[in-house]
C-alpha cells in the first residue's frame, strides 16, 4: 500500500496524528474535520495514498461510495440535518489543499446559509 511520509492524510490512518475517527475498513478512514464548515463534517478517505481522483485506484470507489452512504446517514441522523453535500475539491485550483483524495460529507440544514 503506497504511503507518502510527508503527508498528514496518511499520518492519521497510521495514528501518528490524533484524529476523531469515525470509520474504518481495510480499505477506507473517516474522521471528522478538524475545521468544520458545518457541525457533522466528515472526511472520507482510502487509506492508501493517491494524491487526487484522477490517481486512486478505480476498485476503491465502491468501498469509498459505501462508507460515503453510511456515514451521511449517520450525519444527518447526528446533526438533525435535511441533507448534504458530497464535494471531492481535485487540485489546488479548486481548493484542494491537502494532497490525498478525500471525499468532504458535510451536513445541511434548510436555508443555513451555506453556500459551496
Ligand atoms: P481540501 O481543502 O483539501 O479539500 O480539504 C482539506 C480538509 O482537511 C479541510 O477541510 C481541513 O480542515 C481538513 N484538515 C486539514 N488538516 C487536518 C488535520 O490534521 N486533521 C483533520 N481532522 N482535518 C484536517
Ligand atoms: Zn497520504
Amino acid at each position: 500500500m503506497k504511503r507518502d511520509p510527508d503527508c498528514i492524510f496518511c499520518k492519521i490512518v497510521a495514528g501518528e496524528v490524533p484524529s476523531q475517527k469515525v470509520l474504518e475498513t481495510d480499505e477506507v478512514f473517516a474522521f471528522l474535520d478538524i475545521a468544520p464548515v458545518k457541525p457533522g463534517h466528515v472526511l472520507v478517505i482510502p487509506k492508501e495514498h493517491f494524491a487526487t481522483l484522477l490517481e486512486m485506484d478505480a476498485d476503491l470507489a465502491a468501498p469509498l461510495h459505501k462508507a460515503v452512504r453510511k456515514l451521511a446517514a449517520a450525519a444527518m441522523e447526528a446533526t438533525g440535518a435535511q441533507g448534504f453535500n458530497l464535494q471531492v475539491n481535485t487540485h489546488k485550483a479548486a481548493g484542494q489543499l491537502v494532497p490525498h483524495v478525500h471525499y468532504h460529507i458535510i451536513p445541511r440544514h434548510e436555508d443555513d446559509g451555506l453556500t459551496l
